[in-house]
């Protein structure tokens, strides 16, 4: 770790309500970050309208106070920072590190799932569909602070992958690391669903001249192998009015120690808190619920 005061956050979609596998990821965040004496925020994804639920960015944030999960400044929705996006985006088209792509779906099946950078050789560049970015850094290994060593694929790690979807949505890696880096991120901690992806934004961050964060991947809870407890999966919610053994859960999906089951959210968290112990985190990339 450098020596810049620690910023970590919650970043949730609000496709739905928070469940064990989100609550995990937003306990073990906060708890790294309090034990550090850091800073924690709370990010709302909301680039995806489709994929949206009305009414959940709220009930979300409600059940983080409902735990004690007190956020620092304000929240940022990233439906507030399209502007700031697209001037990103124009940048990186200027610098010719980004170009327009009209190929379909089936065309890249086609090209064995990889997209064969065709568009970015036109000697007529296209003015519209899906931007990509000319992946120039194509990073394909880092540290992770809990899996440790990580290795992508190559194919995947120097993909020009997409930036913004030919349907004017922003992609989720362009946001993510936009955001965290004007939010001043200096770990990111989140589910290992999200490890592999890591190339990717680490790449973005070498494309922006930005400072990459460090990493720490939490292992995700799974129903069956593969799969992990998803809004989509219908995971129950974490109960509002009695989260104390929701709480007591994730501590031990953590390996951390229990805490006083003492009824009072903010004393739990607190020993919480004070007994974190990042060694005792399981090194998984998933864990079945028993
Ligand atoms: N918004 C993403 C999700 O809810 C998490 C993104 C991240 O933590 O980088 O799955």
């Amino acid at each position: 770790m450098n020596n810049s005061p620690y910023i970590g956050r919650f970043a949730p979609s609000p496709s739905g309500a928070l469940h064990f596998g989100s609550l995990v990821a937003a306990l073990g965040s906060y708890l790294r970050a309090r034990s550090l004496q850091g800073q924690w925020k709370v990010r709302i994804e909301d680039i995806d309208p489709p994929r949206e639920v009305p009414g959940a960015a709220d009930d979300i944030l409600r059940t983080l106070e409902s735990c004690g999960l007190h956020w620092d400044g304000p929240l940022l929705y990233q439906s507030q920072r399209l502007e700031a996006y697209e001037y990103h985006l124009q940048q990186l088209i200027a610098q010719d590190n980004a170009y327009f792509c009209h190929c379909s779906r089936k065309q890249i099946k086609a090209m064995g799932g990889t997209y064969d950078g065709g568009c970015g050789q036109l000697t007529t560049p296209h003015s519209d569909g899906a931007l990509r970015i000319r992946n120039r850094a194509g990073i394909s290994q880092f540290t992770d602070n809990l899996q440790g060593p990580v290795t992508t694929d190559i194919t995947f790690a120097t993909e020009d992958f997409i930036i913004k979807r030919s349907d004017g949505l922003y992609a989720y890696q362009l946001a993510v690391v936009l955001d965290d880096a004007y939010q001043g991120m200096t770990e990111v901690v989140r589910g290992a669903d999200l490890l592999e992806a890591t190339v990717r934004q680490i790449s973005l961050y070498h494309m922006f001249n930005l400072p990459v964060p460090q990493w720490l991947h939490l292992p995700l809870a799974c129903e069956t192998p593969g799969f992990k407890l998803s809004k989509q999966n219908h995971a129950t919610a974490v109960d509002k009015r009695h989260p104390q053994p929701a709480l007591q859960a994730a501590l031990a999906f953590l390996g951390q120690s229990p805490v006083e089951m003492s009824g009072d959210i903010r004393q739990m968290l607190a020993q919480a808190v004070t007994q974190f112990d990042l060694s005792r985190i399981p090194v998984r990339h998933e864990i079945l619920l028993g």
